[in-house]
């Protein structure tokens, strides 16, 4: 297949780079806010990917990467007292990169991060309802995304964080026509959160990994324990193919280990990986 090229290259661009690193050595990383206590216990582990990204989520990273690095490029031509890719922490527990930190004339510190979105999450963000080109009432941004963006407002001493969606597929001109939506709105939404907004957010987060890591400390991988997109805590199934554990990097694995905490190392897990392969 040729259309598959660019794809293929990229997969094995990212296989050779391997994973990121963490923006210090913490136990948990910002981008991994609001996911299961489960599923980070078995990255702070280092447990291998039993369900490594595919190539439709390598393809949609990499379209939000050189998203990012394009609209970095244009803030620091226009801001060029800007900073970007800014590395913060919280002690040992948690750190991350933010995409970008700009302080206005007034001494307004704003802590900016970008999301891109498929048409899915940017209709649900922005309350489009596009098969019947009416509109309800936006969700707003992720709270994974919004809980992640208040730790690094947070962390960097932030007064306002600002979190932008561009969405990878455009409103049709006649559906914008007619709920009203300018040119702008076709393709991206921004949100702005106050301190006294964002910073509750980090706090319960950080009260969160805290109780995950009292679980990693007394060696017992955590149960399956998560808050749901409303924020309530939830207890999920790996079964469901419905987000999270739909699309998690763990699924076999965190099936294998059973529900609740158990004990580590993960019981007859050498024998599984054995038979597994
Ligand atoms: S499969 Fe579901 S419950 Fe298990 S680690 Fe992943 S997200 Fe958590």
């Amino acid at each position: 297949m040729l259309t598959s090229l660019v794809v293929d290259a990229i997969h094995e661009a990212n296989i050779a780079d391997g994973k990121r690193s963490k923006a210090f050595d913490t136990m948990f990383r910002h981008s991994d806010a609001g996911k299961c206590a489960r599923q980070l216990g078995f990255a702070a582990l280092g447990y291998e990917e039993t369900e490594p990204m595919d190539l439709a989520g390598v393809w949609g990273t990499w379209l939000g990467r050189t998203i990012h690095e394009e609209w970095q490029k244009c803030l620091l031509e226009t801001y060029p007292d800007a900073e970007v890719e800014v590395k913060v922490r919280f002690d040992d527990t948690t750190s991350g990169h933010l995409d970008a930190l700009i302080t206005t004339p007034e001494g307004v510190k704003i802590c900016y991060e970008l999301k891109t979105m498929g048409s899915f999450g940017f209709d649900k963000a922005t309350g489009l309802m596009r098969k019947t080109w009416s509109r309800k009432a936006p969700e707003g941004p992720r709270l994974t995304a919004i809980i992640q963006g208040s730790l690094n407002a947070l962390a960097s001493g932030a007064d306002v964080l600002v979190i932008g969606v561009i969405g990878l597929e455009a409103m049709s001109k006649g559906y914008a026509d007619k709920v009203g939506a300018s040119e702008l709105d076709r393709i991206m939404a921004e949100w702005h959160y106050s301190r006294e907004e964002f910073e509750p957010i980090a706090l319960s987060e950080l009260d969160r990994l805290a109780e995950i890591k009292g679980w990693l400390d007394a060696e017992t991988l955590p149960p399956r324990w998560g808050i749901d997109d409303s924020g309530r805590q939830v207890e999920f199934d790996p079964e469901n193919t419905q987000f999270p554990c739909g699309y998690c990097s763990h699924k076999s694995l965190c099936r294998y280990a059973g529900a609740g905490p158990i004990p580590l190392p993960i019981p007859g897990l050498k024998e599984w990986i054995k038979e597994d392969a």
